[in-house]
């Protein structure tokens, strides 16, 4: 690699935003270079969130299915976990795709450069890599720093307060487990300590879990996991301070005790954008009113050559935006009419039952004043959820009043997360309810659930039950 060499596109951060680029990019015949100060593609997602996150739920979930069998006649002994071993299983399935990683980027000749990039102007990046550096010219770039746990401020320095990355070692399993955050990754992680027999204790300052969705579709998951952990809402966490036997927690809350001690603390209330330190202020870009770079529909920053995709640039933190994000500024890049103009991107909480969601929701329908016409299964009615031992699942579906058009769904039950495409591509293709109750769908199948939702508005089926 030639310090003169001037790159057609140089990305900054090889998370799923990045590499996505830098793979669209060479594929399009640019020539790219990928800026990483980890030793490992793959960013956040592969190796500290979505991918150890889903590997570990998976051994949890089956810990706690076999838990449950015994209404099928069957029974195992009590689950001997050993737990070096399920992190051994999670790190060969984040090595086997970081390493994929690898090979793809080798097969594309994308030069890969390890180190801290900062940019000198809008048209060098230098590249810190221990005391050596060095400067990579570009024509244009792609910023994908990604995101950081957000850490509230005032705590204590204790090794026993954790962010999701620490969670996700399983370097001890906390008797007394406070997870601070209700939302998608504090549950996931409630969940697999939960499997490994930590006591889980959640505290969330909304009115209720998921605040994101609809109360009435995280309902389900609430009644399930009220059972087995302590959960406070609209509750907030007003002190914390560290002890010898154990971190004391302070709550301001209804139903909440004003002191508990805990033997770790995870904290998961959002992540903030990557956006200070890498010259930002060298290539002239201001941060929007949330503290996100703006771009436009085509993922370009006020720099002109320069580009920023994935959650250096909004809501929702999500990889399968990033990755989109991605494409689309390689292929403007490359010359292509592209834009990001998804109608929606899917949430899925990877809980034991998901939820899913995509478009509006029941709860912003309501304060936009949008007209709604409501289908509501529940899965009590289906036979392949009552087979799967899934019957508490509900799906819901919103369509506009006045075209019939689908605005919005959301799925709690087993497999949501698969399901939801199917609402996903309705809203994309403008379906309306008869589109959908029309379509014929297998039976018995989770997915008809869908399809008998639109059918209670269309009022082809009323007796549900
Ligand atoms: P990132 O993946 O954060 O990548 C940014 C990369 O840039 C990093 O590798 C970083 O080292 C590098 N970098 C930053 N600055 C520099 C610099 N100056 N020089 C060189 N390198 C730099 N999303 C989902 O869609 N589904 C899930 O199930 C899911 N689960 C999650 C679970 C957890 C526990 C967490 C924490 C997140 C989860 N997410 C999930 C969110 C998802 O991981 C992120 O939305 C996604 O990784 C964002 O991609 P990105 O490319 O924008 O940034």
């Amino acid at each position: 690699m030639s310090e003169d060499k001037i790159y057609d596109v140089a990305v900054l951060g090889g998370g799923p935003g990045g590499y996505t680029a830098a793979f669209r990019a060479a594929d399009l015949g640019l020539s790219v270079c990928l800026i990483e100060q980890a030793g490992n593609l793959g960013g956040t997602c592969l190796n500290v969130g979505c991918i150890p996150s889903k590997t570990l739920l998976h051994g949890a979930a089956v810990i706690e299915e076999a838990a449950e069998i015994e209404k099928y006649g069957i029974s195992f002994p009590k689950p001997e976990i050993d737990v070096d071993k399920l992190r051994d299983r999670k790190n060969q399935v984040v090595g086997q795709l970081t390493g994929g990683l690898d090979q793809l980027c080798k097969a594309r000749k994308i030069d890969r450069v390890t180190g801290f990039g900062v940019f000198k102007d809008k048209g060098s990046i230098a590249v810190r890599s221990g005391e050596d550096e060095r400067t990579i010219r570009f024509a244009h770039a792609v910023i994908a720093t990604g995101s950081y746990p957000f850490r509230i401020p005032g705590l204590p320095e204790d090794e026993r307060i954790w962010d999701s990355t620490d969670g996700l070692e399983i370097k001890s399993i906390p008797k007394r487990f406070l997870i601070i955050g209700g939302g998608i990754i504090g549950l996931e992680m409630a969940q697999i300590y939960h499997a490994l027999g930590s006591e889980i204790t959640i505290v969330e300052m909304m009115e209720h879990l998921i605040p994101p969705a609809d109360k009435d579709l995280v309902q389900p998951l609430f009644l399930k996991l009220k059972k087995r952990y302590s959960i406070y809402t609209s509750t907030k966490v007003t002190k914390i301070e560290s002890g010898k036997n154990g971190i004391t927690a302070s709550f301001e809350g209804k139903k909440a005790p004003e002191q508990a001690e805990f033997d770790a603390v995870l904290v998961a209330v959002g992540r903030r954008p990557s956006t200070e330190g890498w010259g930002r202020e060298n290539i002239g870009l201001d941060l929007d009113e949330r503290g996100f770079v703006p771009v436009d529909k085509q993922m370009r920053t006020i720099a002109g050559n320069i580009f920023a995709i994935g959650d250096v640039v909004g809501n929702p933190m999500l990889a399968h935006k990033a990755s989109h994000e991605g494409k689309v500024a390689a292929e403007v890049i490359a010359g292509k009419k592209s834009a990001f103009e998804a109608m929606t991107i899917p949430s899925v909480a990877y809980t034991s039952p998901e939820i899913a969601w995509m478009g509006m929701t029941e709860k912003e329908a309501k304060e936009k004043g949008i007209e709604y016409k409501l289908g509501k299964f529940p899965w009590g009615a289906s036979g392949r959820a009552l087979s799967a031992d899934g019957a508490s699942g509900t799906t819901k579906v919103l369509f506009d009043s006045e075209s019939g058009r689908i605005i919005g769904a959301g799925i709690c039950g087993l497999n949501a997360g698969e399901l939801i495409h199917e609402a996903v591509l309705a809203l994309e293709m403008g379906a309306d309810f008869e589109d959908i109750s029309l379509t014929v769908h297998a039976h018995p199948t989770l997915a008809e659930t869908f399809a008998f939702a639109a059918e209670i508005v269309d009022g082809s089926i009323t007796d549900i039950m």
